[in-house]
C-alpha cells in the first residue's frame, strides 16, 4: 500500500481527533498519540495510513471479517445490487433477501424464516421481542421471563445489556429491563462445582435457576453458543445435549447467539452443528457478510413462526420494523460470502487452521507458565492469561495488555477480554480470518511467543 501523503494524513488525524467519538476508547490519551487509522485492507493482512503493515488475527478486531478483506467479487454483488434497487421496506421482498434465505435455511436444517436487521444487538432484541410476544398471545402473558448467562454478551442496547453476563460492560448504565434472569456460567478452568461430569452440572445449574423462578414463567433461554467476549468458553462435554433437554422439558425457547460463532467460524456454518442441538432461535451477524455491508438475522424455525400467524387477531403480527433491515446491500453481499466459504471449501481450512493454532496454543502452554487454559473451536480460539497456575489466580489485566500491545508492534493484531468482568479481564482472543495459511497461524503464534518471553518473563 502506498503511504497516505503526509498533508492529507495529518489533515485526516485532525479531522479524527477533533470529531471522531470511538468505539470503546478512553480519549484522553489521545491528545498526546496519533489514532490508528486503518485504510487498506487484503486478504488477512490491512494497512494503516502511516503504511505500516498488520497481520490480522481477529478478523477486524471483532471476529467479523471471515473471508478476509478486499474481496473485489464481493463488492461487484454489492454494486450491481444497489444500483439496480438498493432499497424497499422490509414489508415487502427483494431477489437478493429471498435468495439469502433460501441459501442460509439451506444450510440450517430445523430452522425456516429469516428476519433481517442491522446488528447483532438488534437480532436479539427482536428475538426477545418474539418471546414476549409468544407469552402474550400464547401464555397469558405468563412465559415472559428469559434466562441469561453469567460471562456472556448479547449487545449494547439496554434490553440486551438486561441480558449481559458481564458486569463491567453494564456497570453505570442501570436501571435495566425486568425479566430477565441470570445463570451460571460453564467455564469448567473456573469450576463451581467439584464434579466429573462437568458438562452436565453446569446444565443441571440452569434447571435449578428454572425451577426457583417457576417454568411456567420462562419464555426463552439465551446463551452463546461459544462464549466469546466473556473468555472464549467452549462448552464442556455433555453440556448442550443436557441444555436441550431441560428447554424441552419445561417448554423453554432455546434462543442461541451465534454472532460470532455464525456462518464458519468454528469449522462448522454455525456453532450448534458441533453438537446436534436444534435451536427454536438463532441469531447471527458478524461474519454473515464479513463486515461488506450491514447485515444481521434472527433465524427461527417454522413453529415460532406459526405462533403469529392468526388473521383474526389484528395484534398477533409481529408489529416490528427496522428500517435498514430492507437495505438489499447486506443479502448480497451474504450470498457472495457464502459461495466464497462453499467455493473455497473455508469450513474445511477452518477446521485445519483451527486445529493447528490450538496445537501451536498447547506447545505455547508447554513453555510460558503464564498460559493457564487454551481453548478453541475452529478458528476462534483463547488463552487465558494466569499470574499463578498452581492457584489459577487471574493474570493482571495489565500484563494481558502489555503482551497484545507487543505483538500489535510486531506487526500482529490480537485480542483480549476487555472491560468484560472485574478481574478476569485475562484472555487472549484469537479469531484469524477463515482464509488463514499455516504460515499466518504460526506468525500469529510466534509473535504471542515472543510478546511472553518479553513481557512474562
Ligand atoms: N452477541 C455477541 C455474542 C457478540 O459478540 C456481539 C458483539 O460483539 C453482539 C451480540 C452484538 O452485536 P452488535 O455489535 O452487532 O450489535
Amino acid at each position: 500500500m502506498n503511504q497516505a501523503a503526509p498533508n492529507d494524513f495529518n489533515r485526516v488525524i485532525d479531522a479524527d481527533r477533533a470529531h471522531v467519538w470511538h468505539h470503546m476508547t478512553q480519549h484522553k490519551p489521545l491528545e498526546t498519540t496519533d489514532p490508528r487509522i486503518m485504510v487498506e485492507g487484503r486478504g488477512m493482512r490491512l494497512w494503516d495510513a502511516t503504511g505500516r503493515e498488520h497481520l490480522d488475527a481477529v478478523s477486524g478486531g471483532v471476529w467479523t471479517v471471515n473471508v478476509g478483506y478486499g474481496r473485489e467479487s464481493i463488492g461487484e454483488a454489492i454494486r450491481a445490487q444497489v444500483t439496480k434497487l438498493n432499497y424497499f421496506a422490509g414489508s415487502a421482498g427483494s431477489i437478493p433477501g429471498a435468495r439469502f434465505a433460501e441459501a442460509l435455511i439451506a444450510r440450517m436444517p430445523g430452522m425456516a424464516r429469516v428476519y433481517s436487521v442491522n446488528s447483532g444487538s438488534e437480532a436479539n432484541e427482536k428475538a426477545f421481542k418474539m418471546v414476549r410476544q409468544i407469552a402474550h398471545k400464547h401464555h397469558g402473558g405468563k412465559k415472559h421471563k428469559i434466562l441469561y448467562r453469567e460471562r456472556d454478551y448479547h449487545g449494547a442496547t439496554i434490553a440486551t445489556m438486561s441480558a449481559g453476563g458481564q458486569p463491567e460492560r453494564n456497570a453505570q448504565y442501570g436501571p435495566y429491563t425486568p425479566g430477565f434472569v441470570q445463570v451460571p456460567h460453564c467455564l469448567e478452568y473456573r469450576a463451581q462445582w467439584d464434579v466429573e461430569e462437568y458438562g452436565l452440572r453446569a446444565a443441571d445449574a440452569i434447571e435449578e435457576v428454572i425451577l426457583r423462578e417457576g417454568p411456567d414463567t420462562i419464555g426463552a433461554l439465551c446463551l452463546e453458543t461459544v462464549t466469546a467476549g466473556g473468555g472464549v468458553i467452549t462448552p464442556p462435554r455433555g453440556y448442550w445435549e443436557r441444555v436441550q433437554e431441560i428447554c424441552r422439558k419445561h417448554e423453554i425457547l432455546l434462543h442461541l447467539d451465534e454472532v460470532v460463532c455464525g456462518v464458519g467460524r468454528t469449522g462448522e456454518w454455525f456453532g450448534y452443528q458441533h453438537y446436534g442441538i436444534e435451536p427454536d432461535l438463532v441469531t447471527m451477524a458478524k461474519g454473515v457478510a464479513s463486515g461488506y455491508a450491514a447485515i444481521a438475522c434472527l433465524v427461527t424455525t417454522e413453529a415460532v413462526f406459526e405462533q403469529f400467524k392468526d388473521d383474526s387477531d389484528p395484534m398477533s403480527l409481529f408489529r416490528d420494523i427496522s428500517t435498514f433491515g430492507g437495505c438489499t446491500a447486506g443479502p448480497a453481499a451474504a450470498l457472495e460470502n457464502m459461495r466464497i466459504i462453499e467455493e473455497e471449501e473455508l469450513l474445511a481450512n477452518t477446521r485445519a487452521m483451527g486445529a493447528r493454532l490450538m496445537g501451536n496454543l498447547r506447545a505455547l502452554q508447554d513453555r510460558h507458565a503464564v498460559i493457564g487454559d487454551v481453548r478453541g473451536l475452529g478458528l476462534f480460539c483463547g488463552a487465558e492469561l494466569v499470574a499463578d497456575r498452581a492457584t489459577r489466580a487471574p493474570a493482571d489485566e495489565r500484563l494481558v495488555q502489555a503482551v497484545v500491545a507487543d505483538c500489535m508492534a510486531q506487526g500482529v493484531i490480537i485480542g483480549a477480554t476487555t472491560r468484560s468482568l472485574p478481574g478476569y479481564n485475562n484472555t487472549l482472543c484469537l479469531a484469524p480470518a477463515l482464509i488463514a495459511t499455516p504460515g499466518d497461524i504460526d506468525a500469529i503464534t510466534e509473535a504471542i511467543d515472543g510478546a511472553l518471553r518479553r513481557v512474562a518473563g
